[in-house]
């Protein structure tokens, strides 16, 4: 899981848990068996292309094999290969800015953040900038930031953020895709500038840092636009000189920001040039997905794919940790628990006497944490056929510190797969709550949305705030998240992992055996702009209460 902010709201209500049955003991102890070896010290922080990931993928593939499950990654194998670039700076580039004629050389990782390149390992370019407002092109909500405006060669200088009123993952989509608007409108490079001087130049400090992504064989990266050559950031300083000359200061565009609320404010060409010289270095490695199939039973469905997937990789281990520090970061919650919760729901579909009717993959994905890369790099590179995908069930850092009594179901507003989610969690007694956290947009931060990029509707299971669960996630995010104490140390509550398993087990199930397949709702933001020919339904005929 990769969050943003740690900021909560206050959910009420509890309710007691059921005592656990002796199936769920033998999925309980199991879930801790898998969990106990991957988050182990020898496995060393499962950071993606490290040897201890590889030890865990393997892991993984014979769990599937175990269960009865076919291989279904390249050439008949478990795995995947995600082809990784790793791009960094041996010497910082050289970025210089002419202003009123006069050319001043700034520093790479203070005054300006440069990263390396993936896909151009020589830059060596001159460049104006065209300010673009929000630098939004969204045709549902009507927003046309490059309307009028000539970005051909050009850098586009984007405010950070969204105008106020969007639904919040509508919001984190569109903040999340300003790079691509920027690219299809001809921009050879994007900048966005913060919405107030106080904040921390933290983009600045990370620009010189290597970055990771995957390339593959036609040469596209995941996060890079075609035709992108420069992600920058500039120092605040920095960014209100961008405006020298310029009609309007960014003093005023952030004053006119602050007191309107929907439109944002108009672009226009901006005065100063950037000269760059950089020169990345290319460290390739390869890092597999994990994928196993269940054959369907329906030869009228069985061409089509429910996907169950977890990360397996987390962060490897700490370089600054103090001498007798704990260095690891074990991901014991992030995200050892999905993976053996996912192996536990696809026994239970090996177990059935009658297999789905639909076909279901298994997939333990790579490089989450370094920003969705494996899933992104599968949901691209899909090894069935892309349209064959009909649904997706994603497990990512279930909190098994409490016997949860609901779950917040992300993705599942937009799709059918509310209305199974309910249904599903109905029969084990576990209620769907409301988002307690929409700021941190979480429908887009995960491995799924990868997925519904590709316009395969999709669900993630949060489990929720009643019955003491606020507390722990208050904690777990303050203090325990993305740290070394993510470990087995923790109290972890295995009847949860089973039920967790099982109540994923079950939507996946629904999801497989429906008469239709999953679809998305009439008129949904996401069905329309990804999948806008694919099937739909009503909120009321998909049964949504
Ligand atoms: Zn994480």
């Amino acid at each position: 899981m990769r969050l943003l902010a740690v900021a909560f709201l206050a959910v009420s209500a509890a309710a007691s848990a059921q005592s656990p049955t002796s199936v769920e003991h033998d999925i309980a102890r199991r879930v801790r068996a898998d969990v106990e070896f991957l988050a182990s010290d020898s496995l060393e922080g499962r950071d993606t292309g490290s040897k201890g990931y590889q030890v865990a993928a393997d892991y993984v593939a014979s769990q599937f094999r175990a269960i009865g499950l076919e291989p279904a990654g390249d050439q008949g194998s478990w795995f995947q290969q995600v082809p990784f670039r790793r791009a960094s700076y041996d010497q910082q580039p050289t970025i210089s800015m002419t202003i009123g004629g006069k050319q001043l050389v700034l520093e790479n990782g203070k005054d300006a953040g440069l990263r390396p390149s993936v896909t151009a390992k020589s830059r060596n370019l001159t460049a104006g900038f065209v300010f673009v407002g929000y630098g939004i092109k969204d045709a549902r909500y009507g927003f046309d930031d490059y309307r009028g405006l000539d970005l051909k060669g050009k850098i586009a200088v984007a405010l950070q953020g969204a105008p106020s009123g969007l639904p919040s993952d509508v919001s984190a989509h569109i903040g999340s895709s300003k790079s691509n608007y920027a690219a299809a409108a001809g921009a050879i490079g994007f900048v966005e500038v913060r919405r107030n001087d106080g904040q921390s130049d933290t983009a600045v400090g990370r620009g010189g840092r290597p970055i990771i992504d995957w390339v593959d064989s036609k040469g596209s990266a995941g996060s890079v636009a075609p035709g992108m050559q420069l992600q920058l950031s500039f120092s605040n300083a920095w960014a209100e000189r961008l405006f020298e000359g310029a009609p309007k200061s960014l003093d005023a565009i952030r004053r006119d920001a602050k007191a309107s609320s929907r439109v944002g404010p108009r672009g226009f060409v901006l005065k100063p040039t950037i000269s760059v010289q950089a020169e990345s270095k290319w460290e390739d490695f390869t890092s597999p997905e994990v994928v196993g199939k269940l054959p369907g039973s329906d030869p009228g469905l069985a061409a089509e794919h429910v996907v169950l997937m977890a990360h397996l990789d987390h962060l490897g281990i700490r370089t600054d940790a103090k001498p007798g520090e704990d260095a690891i970061y074990n991901g014991a919650l992030d995200n050892a628990a999905g993976v053996a919760t996912m192996i536990e729901a696809a026994r239970q579909f090996a177990a059935q006497p009658v297999r789905p009717k639909r076909s279901i993959l298994f997939i333990a994905n790579t490089g989450e944490e370094r920003g969705l890369l494996g899933a992104d790099y599968y949901a691209n590179h899909p090894t069935v056929p892309a349209q064959s995908i009909v649904g997706l069930v994603d497990l990512d850092m279930p909190l098994l510190l409490y016997p949860f009594t609901d779950v917040t179901a992300f993705g599942a507003d937009h799709s059918t797969i509310g209305a199974t989610v309910t249904e599903a969690g109905r029969s084990m007694g576990i209620s769907v709550s409301p988002d307690p956290m929409p700021e941190e947009a979480i429908f887009t931060r995960s491995d799924h949305y990868m997925f519904v990029r590709r316009g395969v509707p999709a669900v993630l299971l949060m489990t929720g705030h009643a019955n003491g669960g606020k507390g722990h996630w208050d904690a777990y995010l303050g203090k325990t998240y993305h740290s070394p104490q993510d470990d087995l140390t923790q109290q972890i509550d295995w009847d949860a992992g089973a039920r967790y398993a099982l109540l994923n087990y079950r939507i996946a199930r629904a999801m497989a055996d429906g008469a239709r397949r999953p679809m998305w709702l009439q008129g949904d933001y996401f069905g329309d702009l990804f999948d806008p020919n694919g099937p739909r339904t009503t909120a009321a005929a998909s049964g949504k209460p």
